[in-house]
């Protein structure tokens, strides 16, 4: 659904992601994995469309996105700060996507009603995001993206903003929402516990470059290089 071919990104003399090859597959849970700076956010960036690669080529269902205008992306993504709309409820929060895509009032308030369920919160429609607690908002931030049925939904660091417990239970969620959903998720996160734990496979990254595919089991085993081995934690 998703293919990197060849992708670099520079920021003038900083080479931010370097010749990046990377198939995500339909349905999967993906995560980008790696140190701080390592090129994760510019990659799931690229990937929406909000960075243009310097080389190479990011192709959503076989198109290039640069070439598919943004309303017809058909990507969600969630961030570490929810950035919902402070001064607009829970519902309206949600009801903005379909909006924008012209879905008519019954239907979106059938369709708020349905994903507040499904993320576990279904009184809160009516009060606004300050009233919420973070792991709250962000319940309502997957909610919003998840309400416009994205193709590919897209996750930087969702949880890192959460309290241990709460980051387990979301944690938790989004495995059950991706389970339910059968929604393809690329999910960046610097937590290797996090990562090991969610995804059906992961791409390990350092200096711009991915290191390694594989699914939890395969890097966590057969880490291919030191960079991996001492990063996963795993003896080589
Ligand atoms: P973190 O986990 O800290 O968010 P990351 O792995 O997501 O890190 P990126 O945010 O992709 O890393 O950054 C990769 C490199 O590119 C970093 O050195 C960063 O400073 C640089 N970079 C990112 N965006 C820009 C930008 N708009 N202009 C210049 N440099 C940038």
């Amino acid at each position: 659904v998703v293919n990197l071919r060849q992708v670099t990104k520079k920021f003038g003399s900083l080479t931010a992601v370097n010749n990046a090859d990377l198939e995500i597959e339909r349905g999967e849970l993906i995560t980008l994995l790696g140190p701080s700076g390592c090129g994760k956010t510019t990659t799931l960036r690229m990937i929406a469309g909000f960075e243009t690669p310097t080389e190479g080529v990011v192709e959503l269902n076989g198109n290039d996105v640069s070439d598919v205008p943004p309303y017809e992306r058909d990507i969600g993504m969630v961030f570490q700060y929810f950035a919902l709309f402070p001064h607009m409820t829970v519902a309206d929060n949600i009801a903005f996507g379909l909006k924008m895509k012209g879905v008519d009032q019954s239907e979106i308030d059938d369709r708020i009603e349905e994903v507040l369920e499904m993320v576990s919160l279904p009184e809160v429609g009516d009060r606004y995001p300050e009233n919420l607690s973070g792991g709250q908002q962000q319940r309502i931030a997957l909610a919003r993206s998840l309400v416009v049925e994205p193709d590919v939904l897209l996750l930087d660091e969702p949880l890192s903003s959460l309290d241990k417990k709460l980051r387990e239970e979301m944690r938790m969620e989004i495995m059950r929402l991706h389970r339910e959903l059968n929604v393809t998720m690329v999910y960046v996160t610097h937590n290797q516990t996090e990562a090991l734990a969610i995804s059906d496979r992961m791409a390990v990254m350092n200096d711009g470059e991915i290191r390694q595919v594989g699914a939890p089991t395969e890097v966590y085993q057969e880490p291919a290089g030191e960079f991996v081995a001492d990063f996963i934690g795993s003896a080589n």
